[in-house]
């Protein structure tokens, strides 16, 4: 098959002290493959952000492996060979990116930095054409550009982030909880975003979140973490209509989860590119 990402019995151990080590992974396997959206979910602590991390490079793992593209990148040599490729080629977006983005450097810079250290574009115009088409991509004019993230909102910095993602040409997008931390209306726009991009682009992308009506909506195939587990993994269809591990119809019980996602809500679900400017 045409697996982007494979995890295969992927361990992760935290040794807090002498007596006490917390499993946050512990022997997890899944595959994406090519244009694929898996969504993880699980309460906090499940594990989930070890295992996007893990799967990054942050750590390496305490046992098992991961291949992007078929290859063995969480193999410290592998990896160091490949790791400009691989960082390119495999984004991430979390809910702090929007914080995280260079508050000194104007909208234009923080699009274009990537792109030239990379030597993706090296001519001046051709230069300008590409940004101001990443930030059209993901709503913003090109006013933006002058713009320093401080006169941002969240979602407007969280755009920026996600064009400057974009402008790599990613295969994989992880996006941990990337929008955890904004405004109700504005997940909506920025989950629906996503989903726009992920169509056109047709990238691979490992959307996690805690919030299950999210990760029903945007999801091709699903899994479930509870302490560092898989508990069950699936199509999105088949997981919220009929799940079949306990821990998995306690939590749909616990959280009612709408189908279609968001059906009351539909109008902030709508991507409205005029409102878009004033409020997100
Ligand atoms: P989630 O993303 O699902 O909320 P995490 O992956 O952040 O879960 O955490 C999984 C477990 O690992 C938790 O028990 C957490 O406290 C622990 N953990 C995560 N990072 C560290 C760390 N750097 N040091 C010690 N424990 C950690």
């Amino acid at each position: 098959s045409d697996s982007i990402l494979e995890v295969r019995h992927l361990k992760q151990y935290f040794h807090v002290n002498k007596h006490l080590t917390i499993k946050a992974i512990d022997d997890v396997s899944f595959q994406i493959d090519k244009g694929e959206i898996f969504g993880l979910v699980g309460e906090t602590g499940s594990g989930k952000s070890t295992t996007a991390r893990t799967i990054m490079g942050i750590y390496p793992p305490a046992d098992g492996e991961v291949y992007f593209k078929g290859q063995l990148i969480s193999d410290k040599k592998i990896y160091h060979k490949n790791k400009k490729e691989i960082q390119r080629k495999m984004q991430f977006i979390f809910q702090d990116s929007a914080a995280a983005l260079n508050p000194r450097m104007t909208v234009e810079k923080i699009i274009a930095e990537p792109l030239i250290i990379n030597h993706i574009i090296n001519e001046k115009e051709e230069l300008k054409k590409k940004i101001d088409s990443l930030l059209v991509e993901v709503g913003l004019d090109t006013s933006y550009k002058s713009k320093y993230p401080s006169e941002l909102s969240g979602g407007q910095r969280q755009r920026v982030a996600i064009a400057r993602s974009i402008g790599m040409s990613p295969d994989l997008i992880i996006g941990d909880e990337p929008i955890a931390s904004l405004d109700i209306s504005i997940q909506a726009q920025i989950v629906t975003l996503f989903q726009k991009l992920q169509k056109k682009h047709g990238f691979t992308f490992l959307f996690i979140a805690h919030d299950l009506s999210i990760i029903r909506f945007i999801s091709d195939k699903v899994g479930v973490m509870l302490k560092g587990k898989m508990m069950e993994m699936a199509p999105a269809k088949e997981l919220f209509e009929n799940p079949l591990h306990p821990y998995t119809k306690a939590l749909l019980s616990a959280v009612p989860v709408p189908d279609p996602i968001y059906e009351r809500n539909k109008k902030i679900l709508t991507y409205d590119e005029e409102s878009i400017q004033a409020d997100g």
